[in-house]
């Protein structure tokens, strides 16, 4: 790999690229990709402020651009709240919700996720969704426990 071609680089000055670095390149990537597929005026969460930065109604967080944006709503926080915000409209007053979400890219590696709860089997209950790629796996698991 030709690390000395990057943008910025010094002659001699190659290496392993930083993390900041890998990290933009990535957010790039990423808007790229998303702005493809995904049409922000239709986002009922995303909002341009009078700052000129963006913020995600859903979770509260403000965002530089919408790459980043982009990124927010593909990350775990994003995903949890959405799923919360979708069992709210149950209306399900007595119950706590607790969801918990992981999403991982695959390195062609088994990937085992556990999960433990203390609860009333009369009343309490579990619902887990997996979705997969060839490239990245997402698991959600919601818990339901009621509340006398
Ligand atoms: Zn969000």
């Amino acid at each position: 790999m030709d690390f000395q071609h990057r943008a910025g680089g010094k002659t001699g000055s190659g290496g392993v690229a930083s993390g900041s670095e890998s990290n933009r390149d990535g957010r790039e990537r990423l808007r790229q990709l998303a702005l493809g597929t995904i049409n922000l005026a239709k986002d009922p969460y995303f909002m341009k402020n009078r700052l000129g930065t963006y913020e995600c109604k859903l979770c509260l967080t403000l965002h530089n651009n919408e790459g980043s944006y982009l990124a927010h709503t593909q990350g775990k926080k994003h995903q949890s709240d959405f799923v919360n915000q979708l069992i709210k409209n149950f209306q399900l007053p007595r119950y706590k919700i607790v969801i918990q979400t992981m999403i991982g890219q695959k390195y062609e590696q088994t990937l085992r996720i556990g999960s433990r709860c203390l609860w009333d089997p009369k009343t309490d209950n579990t619902v887990s969704v997996n979705y997969e790629t060839k490239d990245m796996i997402a698991v959600v698991i919601v818990h339901a426990i009621y509340f006398e």
